[in-house]
């Protein structure tokens, strides 16, 4: 059998500062694989660029030309990471066998990459990068991150605990999983619903190289939210049994309050009946958001807008343009 060819699939955006030097390491990793006899000479790193501001589509250009082994495309504008790791893969399917993704920050160690390949030639078709320790990101990243991943299994989105976006993915189930047509991406929650095969390689991750992290705590809640809401409909669940509980509490309210006006009992209870208005404001509106969250994600499937668009290919990818 012929070893496979591999695509290791990288999202830049705003990246200067590392693609210089995490580049190097690529292509290393690419040679050590080839030389190993574990993959094809004709694999490649594929760069995606995310629509950056600063010089990173320039470098993946240079490196395009100094060595055929470095690839890029560009999207159009900024989408996002998980759009970006998304055009990444679907442009390498149809070239290659096995697609590795990573970040091109140097975080997750590339050695890793020997035991995906492995995983895959024992008969893995999906194989997940975990980090077994978290040491190097600070305190704060590590409990947001933890705090993280509880709060989507909880939540009923099922994912790989520790999984980022590091992980091998054969061609066979990419074209499964380009069949999964949502515009509201979360990879690492989707992939487990292809099915097949798979394995866990685990390997400790650095710090970033250089430049500065594109997650913010925001951003990082913005995708717990995005997450659970993607993937699993438990949240409206959650809110109907609260419902009903706060309906049969209501309810008893109402007989004890009519059982005190009948046996003359009553007392002016403005400040009770206050607070009760107000709490159950609070959570009529709560709940409308969550369901409002729902209907904005449907608004925004049904439209069906193009998951990403790629302005620009370096040579090697270019001749997908002209089929
Ligand atoms: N990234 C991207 N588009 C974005 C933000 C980030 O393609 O809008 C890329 C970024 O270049 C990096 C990866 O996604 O390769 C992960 O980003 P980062 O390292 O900032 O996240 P962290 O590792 O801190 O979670
Ligand atoms: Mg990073």
């Amino acid at each position: 059998m012929n070893p496979p060819v591999l695509y290791i699939v990288v999202p830049c955006y705003n990246e200067e500062a590392v693609l210089p030097v995490t580049s190097g390491m690529f292509r290393e990793k690419l040679r050590q694989l080839t030389a190993a006899g574990k993959i094809a000479e004709e694999s490649r790193v594929l760069f995606v660029n995310d629509g950056s501001k600063d010089r990173t589509w320039e470098i993946i250009q240079d490196l395009n030309r100094q060595d055929e082994h470095f690839q890029g495309i560009a999207q159009s504008r900024n989408r996002g990471h998980q759009n970006a790791v998304l055009a990444g893969l679907m442009e390498a399917m149809d070239r290659c066998d096995i697609t590795i993704s990573i970040d091109c920050d140097g975080q997750d160690d590339l050695n890793a990459m020997d035991a995906m390949v492995d995983a895959y030639l024992d008969g893995c078709e999906i194989v997940y990068g975990v980090r077994a320790k978290r040491d190097t990101d600070s305190a704060f990243k590590r409990a947001t991150a933890q705090g993280f991943y509880r709060f989507l299994n909880f939540m009923g989105a099922e994912v790989v605990y520790n999984h980022a976006d590091y992980r091998l993915m054969s061609a066979r189930a990419l074209r499964e999983f380009a069949k999964f047509k949502e515009v509201n991406l979360y990879l690492r929650g989707m992939v487990p619903l292809v099915g097949f095969k798979s394995t866990c390689v685990y390997y400790d991750r650095h710090e970033r190289l250089a430049g500065k992290s594109h997650y913010p705590l925001r951003k990082m809640l913005g995708l717990a939210f995005d997450g659970v809401t993607s993937l699993s409909v438990k949240p409206i669940r959650m809110i109907t049994t609260i419902g009903l509980v706060i309906s049969v509490l209501s309810f008893l309210g109402i007989i004890w309050a009519l059982i005190t006006a009948f046996t003359g009992r009553s007392v002016a209870g403005w400040a009770s009946t206050a607070c009760i208005v107000c709490f159950m404001g609070g959570i009529q509106a709560m709940f409308l958001g969550v369901i409002g969250e729902y209907i904005g994600k449907i608004y925004m499937e049904t439209k069906a807008r193009p998951r990403y668009i790629i302005a620009e290919r370096t040579e090697g990818m270019a001749e997908k343009d002209a089929q």
